[in-house]
């Protein structure tokens, strides 16, 4: 069956959303119809100003409104811990348990052979230029426990080890294969505290 065009192009922009196959995408296309004018008109605009407003930190690669981001800029942070975690989610999720007090890096990927993925094609470079000339003496690798989690935090300590900078990986509390943004306070902090040195 043919839709109209609008509800077909509607159709297609939800199925471009990630886990989202072509009868979810019609289900909340029709839904999205049948909402408030002034529901759907706050929908867009969310849309539009959270792609207009928000920016990658030129320094640390987090998401942010200014650039460089409110935790770069901020004095009484610790500049000698850098904490490296794949995604923007994975800050947002160690900022909540407050207890760690360092810099990020974020990385937007991981390192994955499978998927010839190389370091190249993630924000690694800049992390490696970052550490020259700076305070930073230990980088706590935080990526996720999957294989490409520890391709990249075997990557990272084999690079930054002769630098002479101490590399520590979150303690297994971590169930493996388990994701930094849904691990409960509890594990993520006894993670930190339990950090092994690579
Ligand atoms: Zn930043």
């Amino acid at each position: 069956m043919l839709y109209p065009t609008p509800i077909a192009k509607l159709i297609d922009s939800f199925s471009k959303l990630p886990g989202i196959g072509t009868k979810t995408a019609t289900r909340l296309a029709f839904y999205t119809i049948g909402m408030s004018d002034e529901d759907v008109n706050d929908f867009a605009k969310n849309l539009l100003a959270a792609k207009r407003e928000l920016t990658y930190c030129s320094v640390c690669g987090n998401l942010t409104e200014e650039d460089p981001c409110v935790i770069c800029t901020d004095e009484t942070r610790d500049k000698s811990t850098l904490l490296v975690v794949e995604e923007s989610k994975d800050v947002t999720a160690m900022e909540k348990i407050q207890e760690y007090h360092g810099l990020y890096h974020v990385l937007h990927g991981l390192i994955s052979p499978m998927n010839g993925v190389g370091p190249d094609d993630i924000n690694l470079k800049s992390l490696i230029h970052r550490l020259m000339d700076s305070e930073i003496s230990e980088v706590i690798v935080a990526t996720n426990a999957t294989a490409d989690g520890e391709a990249t935090s075997m990557y990272i300590s084999r690079v930054l080890k002769p630098a002479g900078i101490k590399v520590t990986r979150l303690a297994r509390g971590l169930a493996v294969g388990s994701d930094i943004e849904y691990a409960d306070e509890v594990t993520l902090l006894r993670a930190i505290e339990n950090r092994t040195e690579l």
